[in-house]
């Protein structure tokens, strides 16, 4: 055996053992909710749109008439467009409204004053036009970096991603597939990622079908973000 075999092994195990993704970003990114609670958030991003209403009504006229939790995840340029549609959704009890940058930025691109800004906008609207105060962030497209943590932490807001994506946006996709792949997909504590924004030409088929059948037969219960983290059931 070389002399230097136990400086290799010491190397080779060094190398190892360094997480791909610093432990720091992964304790603070919430991708899902406790594996224990019998509850699934329904979350649907407002992403700002070039064409068309950027508003899926049936879809949120279902979601109201059926008093099923959800969780909005709001972009500035969304909101710029959409005031009534901003006050409408504030509004009820069981909608949890968060944010979704700015302009829909691609964060990682950018240095830490940008993505503050981007990360910022939607914050301060709510906040001055609207009165509210957003407690929940999610990155547009997802992506993020140290920074997007770093700052989204400084300013006090909860990262939230999705540990179930629904690819409702994907033009070919049918509402049967995306029905399939949630049968498979979702369990306890899952967060579900959608679009709100007229994008998913499939979501409203397939929040019927997961609010009909799918929770139903698991004995899962749609929750709104913030209380599927703490697992906090509203009384019937
Ligand atoms: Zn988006």
């Amino acid at each position: 055996m070389p002399r230097y075999f136990p400086y290799m092994l010491c190397l080779i195990l060094a190398v190892l053992l360094v997480p791909v993704v610093p432990l720091y970003t992964q304790a603070q990114v919430i991708k899902s909710g406790p594996a224990s609670c019998p509850g699934v958030a329904l979350t649907f991003d407002l992403c700002p749109v070039r064409n068309g209403a950027g508003y899926d009504a049936a879809l949120i006229d279902y979601l109201i008439e059926q008093k099923i939790p959800a969780t909005f995840f709001m972009s500035g340029k969304w909101m710029t467009k959409h005031d009534q549609q901003v006050r409408a959704l504030l509004k009820i009890p069981f909608f949890e409204v968060g944010t979704h940058g700015d302009v829909h930025a691609h964060l990682p691109l950018h240095s830490a004053d940008e993505q503050k800004q981007e990360i910022l906008g939607p914050v301060r609207l709510l906040r001055t036009a609207y009165g509210h105060e957003a407690t929940l962030f999610r990155p547009p497209y997802g992506e993020f970096n140290d920074v997007t943590v770093h700052v989204t932490r400084a300013l006090g807001l909860q990262f939230i991603l999705w540990n179930v994506v629904s690819g409702d946006p994907e033009p070919t996709i049918t509402a049967l597939q995306i029905e399939a792949h949630l049968k498979r997909a979702v369990k306890k504590g899952s967060v579900i990622v959608m679009h709100a924004n007229g994008k998913g030409r499939h979501t409203h088929e397939v929040v019927q079908d997961l609010h009909q059948h799918l929770l139903p037969e698991r004995n899962l219960t749609a929750m709104t973000v913030s209380d599927l983290l703490t697992c906090r059931q509203e009384a019937p």
